[in-house]
């Protein structure tokens, strides 16, 4: 596979320096392009990081290159350090600390929504990495997707001959701002079963976090009734816990009862959330909605039903928020292997928040499966290798509809497709705050039902002891895995999406202590087994051993 890229202008340094005092999208666009075709192009563009173009930037930016051109022709060098027995040229991986550091610098640039200046540094951010590491045509393409940015956020109560106070909340993603001077309206508690009475009003919509068994993932949609070998769980700490999930069983769909109600404004309360947060970023599907909409907290919610239960409350509402239409873009670069098909290695640059979990973690991943590619001789990667940093995840994965766009016939000669995010801490609560502790989130591990490849899976896993993970069936969330890679299973693509889902994963509390830190390189070892698995494989050859569904077999 060698996925066709845009026709964009050859780079030169000249253009790639402009970036440097214009952080404007065409000419970052342009940047991202040139830096494509040479690595001196990129490493010029490295002083587009710094926020200060001044006018002796362009000088400095030239040294650099020729400093990171050589640089790049090491990295590019396989190591020739040797492989153990288990495949894997230890001196080559990326370390804990290098791992974790990744993670940190993307989380420290803020707040990674769709658009925002922190996931445009991390385009540019994740193309010098590529580049640095040796892989070649680094590129970015580029797709338009939805820029959701809240401004203000107000919420007045005043309980029938009682005192306003302000209530903290956040705006529904994608909501409908209210208009100018904001909306006065009754709250009123919305009933499902019967809504009527929240019509033109606003309506107090209880969601709760769902909780599942925390090993039901590992017995979901198609998979065996034998988990046997799908759940990797050496000290029996899933089998009879709880899982809390980052929905509630609406998921996307939180507003529509409000809206199917014919309420004005939705007040949506996280009943019983830990941590008490209300900054929750759902649904993140871009679809707009035709109402205003905040989330409260829990306590606050408590507060307003015992004003409900007291008498008539009113609410003046006002929420600002702007979507746009912006360009955003995957960043890919290559890795020649043994033979043309392809092994993709892909997960997404934004999130809801700074966001250290979601995605920086899985960003952190696939650079390190990058790293250590690049490091290994040709004929010791199984096949060509794609690494993909989709954009546009928080936008209704516009970044992932757009690459499966643009490289649909392509598709056919994937072996495999890896998508790694989210490596998270389980949290409690102390003294109401949310705190990491040191075990995992159970780890889902979507896999095709290639039975030679669940095998490799979960062998990878064990081997690794990767503790509370689950060979997952593509189907047992729904139609598709419910990850940044989702569509590739659709389209017919062996795969292996690597998920955790914390409860905090779309909550601004997604800091870095509640990065699974000691696995990291676990994680990556094990990434590299399946990967090395699929040697003397073939794209046709994997998909025609895939098993059919018992519902497909029973429909069929
Ligand atoms: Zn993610």
């Amino acid at each position: 596979m060698h996925p066709e890229r845009d026709s964009a202008p050859e780079g030169s340094a000249h253009e790639a320096t402009r970036i440097v005092p214009n952080r404007s999208t065409t000419t970052r666009r342009a940047f991202l392009h040139g830096a494509s075709l040479t690595a001196g192009a990129l490493a010029l563009g490295l002083g587009a990081c710094s926020d200060d173009g001044g006018g002796s930037a362009a000088s400095t930016t030239r040294d650099s290159a020729a400093g990171s051109s050589t640089s790049v022709a090491e990295a590019a060098t396989p190591s020739g350090s040797p492989v153990g027995p288990d495949g894997i040229a230890v001196a080559d991986l990326p370390g804990e600390d290098e791992i974790f550091g990744w993670i940190s610098e993307i989380f420290d640039q803020g707040i990674r929504r769709t658009g925002y200046p922190a996931d445009e540094w991390a385009e540019q951010w994740v193309a010098e990495r590529f580049t640095e590491f040796g892989l070649s045509e680094v590129h970015a393409e580029p797709f338009a997707a939805k820029r959701w940015e809240p401004g203000e956020c107000k919420l007045e109560v005043t309980p029938e001959g009682g005192q306003t106070r302000t209530v903290p909340c956040f705006p529904v993603p994608f909501s409908t701002p209210t208009p100018d001077g904001g909306l006065d309206l009754a709250l009123v508690h919305l009933d499902a079963a019967s809504p009527a009475p929240v019509g033109g009003q606003a309506a107090l919509v209880d969601v709760a976090l769902i909780e599942v068994p925390a090993d039901m993932m590992g017995y979901g949609g198609s998979a065996p009734p034998d988990a046997t070998d799908r759940v990797v769980d050496p000290d029996g700490t899933l089998a009879g816990s709880g899982h809390l999930l980052p929905f509630g069983t609406e998921f996307m769909g939180v507003m529509d009862s409000a809206i199917d109600g014919g309420a004005a404004a939705f007040i949506g309360a996280l009943r019983d959330y830990p941590g008490d947060s209300f900054e929750y970023f759902v649904p993140y599907d871009a679809l707009s909605r035709p109402i205003p909409g905040v989330w409260i907290s829990n306590s606050s919610a408590d507060e307003l039903d015992r004003d409900l239960a007291a008498g008539p409350v009113s609410v003046r509402m006002v929420v600002s928020a702007e979507t746009t239409e912006v360009e955003t873009n995957n960043i890919v670069g290559f890795l020649d292997g043994a033979d043309d098909e392809v092994v993709m290695i892909a997960s997404h640059h934004d999130g809801p928040w700074a966001s250290a979990v979601e995605d920086s973690s899985g960003m952190a991943l696939v650079l390190a499966q990058a790293h250590y590619w690049s490091k290994r001789p040709v004929e010791e990667r199984p096949h060509k290798m794609v690494f993909l940093m989709q954009g546009g995840h928080m936008s209704g994965g516009a970044g992932l509809l757009a690459y499966i766009d643009a490289h649909r016939d392509e598709l056919d000669d994937v072996v495999l497709e890896v998508h790694l995010e989210h490596a998270a801490l389980e949290t409690e609560v102390v003294d109401g705050e949310v705190v990491a502790t040191d075990v995992p989130v159970p780890r889902w591990f979507f896999t095709s039902r290639i039975p030679v490849l669940e095998k490799t899976v979960f062998d990878a896993l064990s081997a690794e002891e990767l503790g509370r993970s689950m060979v997952v069936a593509p189907d047992a969330f729904g139609e598709q895995p419910p990850t940044d890679g989702a569509m590739y299973h659709r389209e017919g693509v062996p795969v292996v999406n690597f998920l955790t889902a914390p409860f905090y994963l779309f909550d601004s509390m997604d800091t870095l202590d509640k990065v699974d830190r000691a696995h990291l390189v676990p994680l990556t070892r094990a990434t590299i087994r399946i990967v090395n698995s699929t040697a003397g494989e073939t794209a046709a050859g994997l998909r025609s051993q895939v098993e059919q569904s018992t519902e497909d077999v029973a429909a069929g």
